[in-house]
């Protein structure tokens, strides 16, 4: 596969001007190598727009005659992967919801034995490794032919992402499948215009293959995903911006290796965080009951208790008395100026 590989087109196939218009603005840029846009799409909710199926499949084939692009579409059922075969299309994606579904793999697995077309297999919505790779082998002992990888975050609630990148998880199934191809999709991490450069550049950095980008003439008005699509024009931008780096050497382990560690380190600390939060709302929710029954904030012997029961961990965890000392300390502090407010309201 040539690297980078760079894929662009809309989220969705809306209608044939669109898909044409946006296809040969695309094309025009000369810097994209295969054409995407979803024909059917997975909603939340019944009753949005749902995608055009056929006929959106009809207008692709129009935009690979135009343009000479391959021509790539998700596929999530088996009667999705008979009508796309049908059409011919180059290349196939297995979507995010598809991937974290084992029967729906399998089914679209069996549909697609021998066929021998490029498909590409986007992570799950949550950041389990184990059920990427279990679509892989489904695929695999398929025979379906060329598999690539897709990384396009990580279902979040909260934080700067639509889907956190988690890019330990990405790394990780990068050491697991060495020789696929994985690109990235920073239109699905950011789901906004505004960081798209910054996480195309990281995963650049990272040494990924290439990307997927939504693209859209008028993407105000995009049926699907407007938030997070681009016109052709700053597409080209943006791919213009891109440093890609050169192959892996000695260096780049290092920089992967570092990069691992510390997506790994920032995972934890939202976890530490939100851990912390819920044990101050239940110092609170203590507060609360000590004050509807007149008792006195400061227990010193049941905080004693729970001192030494910690310290008591100390080796077992690898951490110092006097660390775990200090962090004692601050949680009860904060405890207490917490439940003496709440018992002075
Ligand atoms: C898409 O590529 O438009 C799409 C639906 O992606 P995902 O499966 O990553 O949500
Ligand atoms: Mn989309």
């Amino acid at each position: 596969m040539k690297k980078p590989l760079i894929v662009a087109g809309p989220c969705s196939a809306e209608s044939r001007e669109q898909t044409l218009a946006t296809c040969a603005a695309i094309a025009a840029l000369g810097k994209v190598d295969v054409l995407r846009a979803g024909t059917w799409k997975p909603r939340t909710k019944p009753g949005g727009f749902e995608g055009s199926g056929v006929r959106g499949l009809g207008w692709l084939t129009k935009a690979r005659e135009l343009t000479g692009l391959p021509i790539m579409v998700e596929v999530a059922t088996t009667d999705h992967v008979e009508k796309a075969l049908k059409a011919d299309v180059d290349m196939l994606w297995i979507g995010a919801r598809t991937t974290g579904s084992p029967f729906s793999v399998q089914e679209i697995a069996e549909a697609l034995r021998g066929v021998g077309k490029p498909l590409y297999i986007k992570n799950p919505l949550n950041p389990d490794i184990d059920l990427w790779t279990g679509a892989v082998e489904r695929l695999e002992k398929c025979d379906v032919g060329e598999i690539g990888l897709i990384h396009r975050g990580f279902a979040s609630m909260s934080g700067e992402f639509r889907n956190a990148p988690m890019w330990h998880v990405a790394i990780e199934m990068r050491q697991r499948f060495p020789e696929m191809t994985m690109l990235c999709d920073p239109s699905h991490i950011c789901g906004n215009r505004t960081l798209l450069q910054s996480v195309a550049q990281r995963s650049a950095d990272l040494g990924f293959d290439g990307l997927m980008l939504e693209s859209h003439v008028d993407p105000d008005n995009a049926l699907s995903d407007s938030f997070q699509q681009i016109t052709p024009q700053v597409l080209g931008l943006l791919l213009d911006s891109i440093q890609w780096r050169s192959e892996r050497g000695h260096s780049e382990q290092f920089v992967l290796a570092l990069e691992m560690l510390r997506s790994e380190i920032d995972q934890l600390d939202g976890e530490l965080l939100s851990i912390l939060s819920r044990r101050m709302m239940v110092a609170d929710k203590i507060g609360v009951a000590k004050r509807e029954n007149n008792v006195a904030i400061l227990q010193p012997e049941r905080w004693n208790k729970i001192v030494e029961r910690i310290l008591a961990q100390a080796d077992s965890l690898r951490l110092s008395r006097e660390f775990l000392s200090v962090v004692l300390e601050a949680l009860h502090n904060e405890s207490i100026d917490r439940q003496n407010s709440i018992m002075s309201r």
